[in-house]
């Protein structure tokens, strides 16, 4: 029988197992307190569980943490993690450290299907779905853990592919009996998939990011096949019907293709789909080549500064995001362990390994 893995797991689906083990109710509410407050890696160490009932969980039960195997350190701080998720699958996590805080790239899938043209994931194909318990593994066994301020679910896949299992670590980040963090500190992103966009924004309160990068659908499905299927009005609406003016952030993220996405056009598009968007804002981005690119060729600063300053002047907030992490390919759109595939070995991520 497969054992159950714990982290990611409720107090009511803690209690389930802890009642048919036979355990005393208050059994569950401990368990909770170890994996999330007290962080612990064993049975072992939850020393105010009887002996027989850590014994009992022992036979039955995973924790599902695990630590890291590798590390690559950026010329920038920023540093990108290897870990192996329960299915045996290699993924990447990047650690980016800012002045007073530090953001956290998690993945939710073992590569990607969503194929989008600029994404080294994409290129590596789709391996799998993280469990909970892996997502919550990439902070929990984190050497930087205390340091993080905010969670970005932006490494490797497509949150809304692996729904369930994102929303699980959501509570378990969010919820009191959880850790406790202000869904103000994590922000997902997506390609934009509309019904299970609809249950993140209905279920949860954390920030949103959409990976726009073209506001023409037959343009953007070349760039993102997922617009075929999913077209860009109807997922606008869908963002129009809910307030974006209170805490709650909506980000369109827009990387800027040299001729590509560019022009006046797309400019003007773009600023028309933000109309109702309430207090919207845009990240332009630089262009990180992914290695074996079909053309693709990142705009120059010049334009980059245009479009910012033309946004602003539209009243939209705009901003030039700044690439950390590019020198250990831990930049947006560059996660991938397509060179540890058909292997055990954890193997030497990039540059500047510890
Ligand atoms: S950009 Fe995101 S959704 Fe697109 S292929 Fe890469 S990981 Fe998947």
């Amino acid at each position: 029988m497969e054992p159950v893995i714990l982290l990611g797991k409720n107090p009511q689906e803690l209690g389930e197992l802890t009642t048919s083990l036979g355990l005393p109710k208050f059994a569950a509410r401990q368990l909770s307190d170890w994996l999330y407050k007290k962080h612990a890696t064993s049975f072992e160490a939850m020393t105010n569980l009887a002996k027989t009932a850590r014994t009992a969980l022992a036979g039955q039960a995973i924790i599902g943490c695990s630590e890291p195997d590798s590390i690559a350190v950026s010329m920038d701080g920023t540093k990108k993690y290897l870990f192996r998720a329960l299915s045996g699958d290699w993924i990447e996590t990047a650690w980016i450290p800012d002045e007073e805080r530090a953001t956290l790239c998690v993945s939710t899938q073992a590569g990607c299907r969503m194929g989008c043209r600029f994404c080294a994931t994409a290129r590596q194909g789709y391996a799998g779905n993280l469990d909970a318990a892996d997502i919550l593994n990439q902070y929990r066994s984190l050497p930087e853990r205390d340091t993080v301020s905010n969670i970005v679910y932006m490494g490797m896949g497509e949150p809304l592919d692996n729904l369930d299992a994102v929303l699980a670590s959501i509570r378990a980040c969010t919820e009191e009996w959880g850790l406790a963090m202000s869904p103000r500190r994590i922000t997902v992103s997506t390609c934009g998939i509309l019904a299970p966009l609809r249950r993140l924004l209905d279920e949860t309160e954390v920030h949103v990011a959409l990976s726009l990068h073209n506001p023409f659908d037959k343009e953007r499905a070349d760039l993102m096949p997922i617009t075929r299927s999913q077209p860009l009005e109807p997922i606008f609406d869908l963002l129009r019907s809910y307030n974006w003016r209170g805490q709650r952030r909506l980000t369109l993220e827009y990387i800027l293709f040299d001729g590509y996405n560019d022009s006046e056009d797309h400019f003007r598009q773009l600023v028309r789909l933000t109309r109702g968007l309430g207090d919207v804002r845009i990240n332009l981005l630089r262009w990180n080549t992914v290695p074996g690119d079909d053309g693709l060729r990142g705009a120059p600063a010049e334009t980059l500064e245009l479009f910012r300053d033309s946004l602003n002047d539209e009243g939209i907030i705009a901003t030039i995001r700044r690439s950390r992490g590019g020198d250990i390919a831990a930049a947006c759109g560059l996660l991938s362990t397509a060179r540890l595939r058909n292997t055990d070995a954890p193997g030497v991520p990039d540059a500047n390994k510890e």
